[in-house]
């Protein structure tokens, strides 16, 4: 792997990765976590809602939404996703359509970081373990993701929450706010009760110059943010109210 390029082979990914391909001429990058056995949890605009959304990245995700299931010959299981669920399972062929296979990177020094080309390839945040960065994406795709009245979220949200459980808190409840002085410290409670948000990556202007620019990344990165909190993936469901949707989905199949 270079140092300026994250393209990996397919022989170098693991379980757990967070990996991410180009689209559209490398406007637009599609990301998911690598599950194992040639599988990948990725989170796309729910076709079902699409009127909801106000979000250019929104509006990319759904292009990505119709290309699983209906044309993969290699697994019965490409394409799974719950009703009312943008959180979807491909095989790897699929996810990546014969174009390049990235890895997105955790853990990095602030000067890998800044010296990345482009946003959205690497964070200094630290990865958790792959069985629970597993365990969260499979939650997922069972639970969903979505509820865009929250969330202003995308692929590569999805991708981040899975690999670190990290939240961006804008304002803690409990008359505390601003006081979080470690990222596991917070009560559940005040989570709940709090507006969370993802990080969303900032739409770059051509003129801005190169370290300009990575200033700003730094800055937004969930790395080194001081505003986010660690959230159980069990716990986020309940926040978001997206029990509600399996709930009705089971008294359904009764
Ligand atoms: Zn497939």
């Amino acid at each position: 792997m270079g140092f300026l390029s994250n393209k990996i082979k397919r022989s170098e990914i693991k379980a757990g990765d967070h990996i991410y391909t180009y689209r559209t001429m490398y406007a637009y990058a599609h990301h998911g976590i690598f599950v194992g056995d040639n599988k990948v949890v990725h989170f796309t605009r729910d076709p079902d809602k699409s009127s909801n959304s106000n979000t250019s990245f929104a509006s990319f995700d759904i292009k990505m939404s119709k290309t699983p299931s209906t044309t993969c010959t290699s697994y019965a299981d490409c394409g799974f996703r719950h009703p009312e669920s943008g959180v979807v399972l491909s095989c790897l062929d699929c996810f990546l359509q014969n174009r390049a296979l990235y890895r997105f990177d955790y853990g990095v020094t602030k000067a890998a970081f800044c010296a990345k080309v482009r946003g959205g390839s690497c964070t200094t945040a630290i990865s958790d373990e792959q069985d629970t960065v597993i365990h969260r994406a499979m939650y997922l795709l069972h639970k969903g993701f979505g509820n865009y009245d929250v969330f202003t979220n995308n692929c590569e949200d999805f991708a981040l929450y899975c690999k670190t459980g990290l939240l961006i808190v804008e304002n803690v409840g409990c008359g505390r706010s601003g006081q979080i002085s470690t990222m596991f410290g917070v009560p559940i409670a005040a989570i709940l009760t709090s507006p969370l948000k993802f990080v969303v990556p900032t739409p770059v202007v051509a003129t801005v110059t190169a370290g300009m620019y990575c200033m700003t990344r730094y800055a937004n990165d969930i790395g080194v943010r001081s505003d986010v909190v660690k959230v159980n993936v069990e716990d986020l469901v309940v926040k978001c109210g997206w029990m509600d949707n399996l709930k009705e989905e089971s008294q359904e199949n009764e």
